[in-house]
């Protein structure tokens, strides 16, 4: 081979290199909503905020459809299909005592099969569902995914099929135990720390407990170079984030623990980070891909 040859050869090399260095990214993001809970004051959620900051709120329940060249993920999947459209059905399914206060809006269309429809794809497409946490509003619709792999910590399943007593058991608490009922030969990836989803680095499953026991985020290397940490209840929204801490605990060491770990992430590799039920951060980046 002459020498230009071999240039040419090693530039095609670096090029492939390259591609798929390029290719083991996430492509892009969707930031959608199982509906909305409220509106309520915000100090029913964060009982620590000054008087001074108290307002009423309306926040989405977030979920999110990551498109990554190895397969289709869904992180967090909702509040049940059956509280859609309205609060006698919602009372049929959740405690009144949830309905009540939480108000959801969810219709029937906001279900997280409608909402993957609405972007082109069906239930059955989705290769990974990752769980943040088995809270009504982020694991009611695990069992419309009985082909994909199942992404949780091995304790947050533990403490979904039975919470701690101080937590609320079925029917008070925030853990509807009746979500999982049909799921449990599902194929779980059963989790005891970070993990790195496709093995390039690009989905990284974050422990941050303290919000529950086993609670996880995800951080996403985007193929546009951006870092997002999609933290989900370990970081509810801006006021948490500003330092007043969320009132639904199972331990406030492990959430500020975690919240700063978050935070650092932030501040050292310039992470954005999104949060679940943040109203305002949602009216601005929310139904809508994110690259
Ligand atoms: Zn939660």
């Amino acid at each position: 081979m002459k020498k230009s040859g071999i240039a040419a050869a090693l530039l095609g090399m670096a090029m492939l290199a390259g591609s798929s260095m390029a290719s083991a990214q996430v492509k892009q993001v969707y930031w959608t909503t199982s509906g909305k809970f409220g509106p309520f004051p915000i100090t029913g959620l964060i009982p620590s905020l000054p008087k001074e900051k108290m307002r009423d709120v309306t926040i989405p329940v977030s979920m999110w459809v990551i498109d990554h060249p190895k397969g289709l993920v869904v992180f967090d999947t909702g509040n049940n299909v059956a509280i859609s459209d309205g609060a006698d059905n919602c009372k049929k399914y959740w405690a009144a005592g949830n309905c009540d206060f939480l108000k959801p809006s969810q219709t029937r269309d906001d279900v997280i099969d409608r909402q993957l429809q609405k972007l082109g794809y069906s239930t059955d497409k989705v290769k990974v569902v990752v769980t943040s946490h088995t809270h009504l509003d982020h694991g009611g619709n695990i069992e419309m995914f009985p082909n994909a792999i199942h992404v949780l910590q091995k304790k947050e399943l533990y403490q979904g099929w039975w919470p701690e007593k101080f937590q609320g058991r079925a029917p008070n608490g925030s853990f509807v135990v009746a979500d999982l009922d049909n799921a449990r030969d599902f194929n779980y990836l059963e989790l005891d720390g970070d993990y790195d989803l496709f093995g390039d680095g690009s989905i990284m499953v974050l422990t941050t407990p303290g919000h529950t026991l086993g609670h996880q985020s995800l951080k996403l290397k985007m193929a546009s170079g951006r870092t997002i940490i999609i933290a989900q209840d370990a970081i509810w929204m801006q006021e948490n984030l500003d330092g007043a801490p969320a009132g639904l605990n199972y331990s406030v060491l492990d959430y500020f623990k975690s919240l700063n770990r978050l935070k650092f992430m932030r501040d050292l590799e310039g992470a954005e980070i999104l949060m679940p039920h943040d109203q305002d951060q949602y009216a601005k980046m929310g139904a809508r891909w994110h690259k």
